[in-house]
């Protein structure tokens, strides 16, 4: 933090937000116990970028007399712009016709089967050129931050053979140069099996070669556990041979059965754990033990109408701490929204609204590494910032559906 800290120092800020209704600064909030930090009528200082200072109005305004960017707020709330922490945002194609098959009747895990959900959006992300898919990235992105989100972690797993992963990563890459919304990168070449080569052979590409190969295009590795994609013993192996070749670790865990990969993941030291409708207690406890972030995807079970949500309140009873995130992808959440994911954690998953926001922001920093620079409105943290057309945290679920984010501010600059 030091470092950060002497960028920032002096006594001139670049830009001040004032006159919020409220400002929640997350600041003291410890594992989403929903401490918001709410500041009445608060103020945010910002320089090069980051977080010079937090205060009240007045007190910022006495701080910074000669600063000559303002941005009011209007009476408007101020809070840390959202960190979406699940997303598989660089894909091909979309898949609205399987939304009909499963109105009439087919299961998510039946059209996988039968050659269809990640297997459509495979063909379709292998077909699809590096520029058509930086493109519609670019276009998420841009929709993602009118929405209020300023972090997003990306995971590839739409190519499962090495031309196309490594053209996903490639792309994600490239957004990080180009948008300026940060992006952190994940392998999830472990997603699905190919329809075009063996089991076998694709285990050994996964926990050999590729590893070395995308070792330096991704911070992450992932595995979706589950019936018709890895089995428990295939996920120990794989992460076992991820985490020594140098990755951190996430899993797709406990979606639609509960293999019992959320206790494996925690034992091997894995950030986090998403999705999680199905746990065991055992495996709480073993995610507590070693602090691994539970990440609930809502949107998930609302679009495939499964009527089975993740239960916040077991995990934060525990003391895990727990994220929401989009689960952004075109099979079982094409949503941009984490006002929608927050509505949903409060309606569906048995949080209150400071659960949900502490969730959408301070945890979903906390299940990428990036709790000291983002997540929360603090000295030194970055200067990510939305302004929401309400005064009070309980009315992003209030308002349910609309966009509520009057100003998305990104590094100090308003998007
Ligand atoms: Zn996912």
């Amino acid at each position: 933090m030091s470092g950060l800290l002497d960028k920032v120092s002096g006594t001139s800020a670049d830009t001040i937000i004032i006159n919020s209704s409220q400002l929640l600064t997350l600041e003291k909030d410890n594992k989403g116990t929903g401490a918001l930090g709410s500041i009445k009528n608060g103020a945010v200082a910002i320089k090069n970028g980051l977080i010079l200072e937090t205060g009240t109005t007045s007190e910022i305004r006495k701080s910074y007399p000669d600063c000559s960017d303002v941005i009011d707020a209007d009476d408007s709330l101020v809070m840390p712009g959202f960190v979406d922490c699940h997303t598989h945002l660089v894909f091909a194609g979309e898949r609205s016709n399987e939304m009909e098959q499963r109105l009439g009747g087919k299961s998510y895990l039946e059209i996988l089967g039968d050659g269809g959900g990640i297997h459509s959006t495979v063909r379709a992300t292998r077909a699809a050129s590096s520029e058509k898919l930086f493109v519609l990235g670019m276009e998420r992105l841009d929709r993602m931050a009118m929405n209020g989100t300023t972090t997003v972690e990306i995971k590839s797993g739409y190519g499962l053979n090495e031309e196309t992963e490594l053209k996903m990563l490639q792309v994600a890459a490239q957004l990080r140069r180009e948008h300026p919304l940060d992006i952190i990168s994940t392998y999830l070449g472990a997603h699905t099996f190919p329809p075009d080569q063996s089991r076998e052979e694709y285990l050994k590409w996964l926990s050999g070669k590729s590893l070395q190969l995308f070792k330096k295009e991704a911070e992450y590795f992932d595995i979706f556990c589950e019936e018709g994609a890895f089995s428990l013993e295939e996920t120990k192996k794989l992460l076992e041979s991820a985490k020594t070749a140098g990755f951190k670790l996430k899993v797709h865990g406990g979606q639609f059965n509960d293999l019992g990969s959320p206790g494996v993941a925690a034992s091997l030291g894995a950030v986090s754990v998403d999705h999680l409708e199905n746990i065991s207690n055992e495996d709480m406890d073993l995610m507590a033990e070693a602090g691994t972030v539970a990440v609930l995807l809502p949107g998930v079970p609302f679009f495939l109408q499964s009527g089975k949500y993740p239960d916040a309140e077991r995990f934060l009873k525990k003391g895990i701490p727990a994220a929401l995130a989009t689960d952004f992808n075109p099979g079982s959440c094409p949503s941009y929204s984490m006002q929608m994911m927050i509505t949903l954690g409060v309606f569906y998953c048995s949080m209150s609204a400071a659960d949900a926001v502490a969730a959408g922001t301070i945890n979903a920093a906390r299940a990428i590494n990036r709790e000291n620079e983002i997540g929360s409105l603090k000295a030194g943290k970055k200067g990510d910032l939305i302004i929401l057309d309400i005064k009070n945290p309980e009315e992003i679920p209030y308002y349910f559906g609309t966009n509520l984010v009057k100003k998305t501010i990104k590094s100090g600059k308003i998007l």
